[in-house]
């Protein structure tokens, strides 16, 4: 056996981890071959090659698939996976041996004095290793290769199916193209999925958290955005003018933690809303005042569906628009002292992109519609997908001036599904005896979550709603089915629970990421076959 002890799984977790697949790089694209190559080694895949594969997804990237089948036997679980990483300019002069896990905490510990307190807390009293992606989350790709190892030796009581993807920092296009595959492979062998069990590292939930989770779903997450459409004026004549910046920045001052936006379930909240981009659309200075502008704002949902999140946005917006057209009528009238004159009323639109839509088509007809989309998506250059949104919804604002001052509301990707199997019969008692199974077997008591709050593929291995629910978010996201999309259909056709037990690990996403390693390769390996095994053997 290759991967089983704890030096070989070090081993092969520093070699996943030395491959620096940061999403968008060609080392994501290179590593699914490294993947398939180790897996192959296997003597049950040199007997079914074609058992493992590098799928590849519309963009060029692959994501990795690799059966372990028992004769006669449907009951399976996916094991899955990302192998992208985030960037590592955060590591600064460390930045040379972000990949390299060894070489960097021997580093770490010959500058111990200058590490943050809780690192070196971390230092003293364990076992951790260093670098991008140790946590997050080469170890749990590190420790299904394990589990498909065993699998082979005819451990489980059932077939092991391991998906590992790319993009899930960013876009998620390997997960979200990896369903209708996995529903293909169903088919082709006869399979029956009983749960997709995930191993992200544990997330902390406040600074100083030592609790040990296990989650039975994932937090969903939308990007609600508004274009601001001010009105043009000169510096010298403002009054004459309505600035963009400032009604972006009253909506920010609107949403920004704004707490009846937080979702409670069973005692878990989400964080509130917070702004991921604010900025205007003009393209170089002049003594024009920037007219147009936008923000984009992380918020995550629960149990609301999207009809709850489109009117309190649209009600934010309402408040700032207020706010602005007081604050600039006050203004105005004080100016109005100094140089007489009859100010102007700024009352400001409130829409959805979706009835901004409508009023373009009545206006200005369908075709001179989709000439203009066509025009902005075949710019696309180097636009990312919010750049690309924004740039739909800003042209078509500008065809629609006449409504301006306005502000309008719409969606950019990505979007998480919230996904939650607390209720059903199998992830219950399987948690349960597990529980039971690491407070025997290793003084761990676990506190069950409903929801992963770190964001994760989890989302896309079913809905808790009808397809038809998300109409308020299709309707309003002007890059839907335009390069971006959700395979709804497949996905209600999916809907396996979901599960994630993962390793301990500190500061994802930052340079100071490490693993705990004794608890991944002593703990968890011991209690992850046991929790796969009950998955099979449970009803
Ligand atoms: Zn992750």
């Amino acid at each position: 056996m290759k991967w089983q002890t704890k030096e070989q799984l070090v081993d092969l977790l520093c070699e996943l981890v030395s491959i620096p697949s940061i999403t968008g790089s060609r080392a994501e694209i290179a590593l699914p071959s490294f993947l398939v190559d180790q897996l192959s080694t296997l003597p049950y895949f040199q007997q079914h090659p074609d058992h493992v594969k590098a799928n590849p997804t519309s963009d060029g990237r692959f994501f990795v698939t690799a059966l372990v089948k028992k004769e006669g036997v449907a009951d399976t679980i996916i094991l899955v996976s990302h192998f992208d990483v985030v960037d590592v300019e955060d590591y600064g002069a460390w930045k040379e041996s972000a990949f390299h896990p060894k070489k960097l905490t021997a580093m770490f510990h010959a500058h111990k004095a200058e590490m943050p307190t809780a690192v070196q807390q971390d230092m003293e009293t364990g076992n951790w290793l260093f670098g991008r992606g140790t946590m997050d989350m080469k170890c749990g790709l590190a420790l299904h290769m394990a589990m498909v190892e065993q699998a082979c030796h005819g451990a489980f009581d059932g077939n092991i199916l391991l998906l590992t993807v790319p993009d899930e920092e960013v876009n998620s296009v390997g997960m979200r193209e990896a369903v209708p595959v996995l529903l293909d492979i169903a088919k082709q062998h006869g399979l029956r999925y009983r749960t997709v069990l995930n191993s992200e590292p544990m997330f902390t939930r406040y600074p100083g958290d030592l609790n040990k989770y296990i989650y039975t779903g994932s937090i969903g997450k939308v990007l609600p955005g508004f274009l601001c459409y001010g009105k043009e004026t000169h510096v010298g004549e403002p009054f004459a003018g309505l600035n963009a910046n400032y009604m972006a920045s009253q909506l920010t001052c609107e949403l920004e933690l704004n707490t009846s936006f937080c979702e409670v379930v069973e005692g878990e909240a989400t964080p509130p809303p917070t702004n991921l981009m604010q900025k205007d659309l003009k393209k170089e200075y002049s003594v024009q005042i920037p007219h147009r502008a936008v923000t984009l704002f992380n918020l995550f949902l629960l149990e609301k569906q999207m009809d709850d999140v489109v009117e309190p946005l649209l009600q934010a917006a309402r408040n700032a628009a207020k706010r602005i057209t007081e604050a600039h009528g006050k203004q105005a009238g004080q100016y109005a002292a100094f140089d007489p004159f009859t100010p102007q009323s700024m009352d400001i639109n409130v829409l959805t992109y979706e009835e901004l839509m409508a009023h373009a088509v009545k206006v200005y007809g369908t075709e001179r519609l989709e000439r203009m989309q066509a025009d902005v998506l075949a710019n696309r250059g180097a636009k990312d997908d919010r750049d690309m949104t924004i740039a739909l919804v800003d042209e078509l604002a500008i065809l629609c001036k006449e409504l301006s001052p306005m502000i309008v509301l719409f969606f950019a990707p990505p979007y998480y599904p919230a996904v939650s199997s607390r209720k059903h019969p199998l992830i219950q008692t399987v948690v349960s005896e597990m529980e039971q199974y690491a407070k025997e077997k290793h003084d761990i008591t676990f506190r069950m979550q409903n929801y992963f709050g770190g964001i994760s593929d989890l989302s896309y291995v079913g809905l808790q709603y009808p397809a038809a629910s998300l109409r308020p978010l299709v309707a309003n996201m002007p890059l839907w089915d335009r390069g971006y999309s959700i395979p709804l259909q497949e996905l209600e056709e999916f809907d396996v629970p979901v599960l994630n037990v993962g390793p301990v690990g500190r500061d994802a996403h930052q340079w100071t990421e490490r693993l705990d390693v004794d608890y991944a390769f002593d703990t968890l390996m011991d209690m992850l076959p046991v929790c796969i095994q009950k998955l099979f053997a449970s009803v």
